[in-house]
């Protein structure tokens, strides 16, 4: 198995050379083993987090060993009677060509209609996100005006196009041009945060919603937190979902100067892992696995060709590079 690790824990944005393409050979399988020929790696801003050497809601990656995150591939040997050479799954042992696991960690792929690499972005773990934060967290409502940071990414990318079926005024901040040139399209305002101060992004806003957001849904924190701050309307639900802006930092950074908002708006943050509420991701497949299969849903992917495009892949998710969900094809 061709696989990536770390030997050493990050300072700030890691530079490709932290990443280390081994070789190992994997043992026979045991009773109750699987092997996976993985056919899609997803790369996500979460990993960052893993690679500080310390627990959060997660346990950090260990230096040496292979690195981990969703995939899916072709079982290409079992024992196990769940499944047989062909089956189609999706488990975590990512950042690997092959994998070998215990078959109760990986689970078969739906039969929905849709690529294969759906259930790592619009289907899978995102798109589940996306989901939860607005209808469990946020409590979006008919008609409520929403906001949406890094509204152009794989999380983003859903909670716009769910948060517009559902009503108000939809505005979504973004840095990339095709980006922003995609929300349009979707019917959403959208606003770069790009060359502009706290501020100026907070008047961006203002224009793009002058009566204000009832939910702001957090994927950046930083600027657009405080930006969001200034325009939030009496009762709004904010969802912090992430806040990229902050992965890469080394110490902690000062929070927004107008947190005050919150009171002034009576207004709620919570933040959430997808993880805590994943009860509802069938329900969630199952709802709209059938309109990603008819194009109702307009998902999007950027892809990245070969296990040794893996580094760029996820470093780009700190650039924008990505539009819609990150993905590597083996
Ligand atoms: P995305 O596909 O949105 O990729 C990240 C995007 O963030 C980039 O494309 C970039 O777009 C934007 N970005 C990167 N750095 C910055 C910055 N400094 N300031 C502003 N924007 C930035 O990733 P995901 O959809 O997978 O994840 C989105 C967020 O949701 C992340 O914060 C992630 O950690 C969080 N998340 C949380 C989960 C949970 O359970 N709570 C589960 C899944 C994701 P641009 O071109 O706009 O700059």
């Amino acid at each position: 198995s061709r696989y990536y690790t770390i030997h050493e824990h990050p300072q700030g944005l890691p530079s490709k050379d932290l990443f280390a393409l081994e070789t190992r050979e994997l043992a026979p399988l045991e009773d109750g083993e699987i092997r996976v020929r993985n056919a899609w790696l997803s790369v996500d801003p979460y990993m960052r987090g893993r690679m500080d050497g310390v627990t959060t809601y997660i346990e950090p990656f260990t230096l040496g060993e292979p690195l981990e995150g969703a995939a899916v591939g072709e079982v290409i040997e079992s024992r196990d009677g769940r499944f047989k050479q062909g089956d189609k799954v999706r488990h975590m042992a990512g950042w690997r060509d092959v994998a070998q696991l215990p078959a109760d960690q990986a689970e078969p792929l739906p039969e929905f209609d849709v690529p294969e690499q759906a259930y790592l972005g619009v289907l899978g773990m995102p798109g589940t996100t996306a989901w939860v934060g607005l209808n469990v967290i946020a409590n979006m409502q008919k008609g409520d005006n929403v906001l949406v940071s890094a509204a152009g990414g794989a999380v983003g990318s859903l909670a716009v196009q769910l948060a517009k079926a559902n009503g108000g005024t939809v505005v979504g901040i973004a840095g990339d041009p095709k980006k922003l040139e995609w929300l349009e399209s979707q019917g959403v305002t959208a606003v770069s945060y790009r060359g502009k101060s706290a501020a100026e992004l907070s008047a961006a806003l203002k224009d793009a919603c002058p009566e204000g957001f009832d939910v702001y849904y957090e994927n950046v924190g930083g600027d657009c937190l405080e930006a969001a701050l200034n325009n939030l309307r009496v009762g709004a639900r904010i969802a912090v979902c992430g806040m990229i802006a902050r992965y890469n930092d080394d110490a902690p950074a000062a929070g927004p100067g107008n947190l005050a908002m919150i009171l002034i708006r009576r207004a709620r943050m919570q933040g959430f892992i997808v993880f805590d509420h994943w009860e509802h991701h069938t329900d969630f497949i199952n709802e709209f696995g059938p309109r990603v299969a008819s194009g109702e849903i307009d998902y999007q992917e950027t892809v990245h060709e070969g296990l040794e495009s893996l580094p760029d892949a996820f470093l780009g998710l700190f650039s924008g590079s990505n539009q819609g969900k990150m993905l590597v094809k083996l």
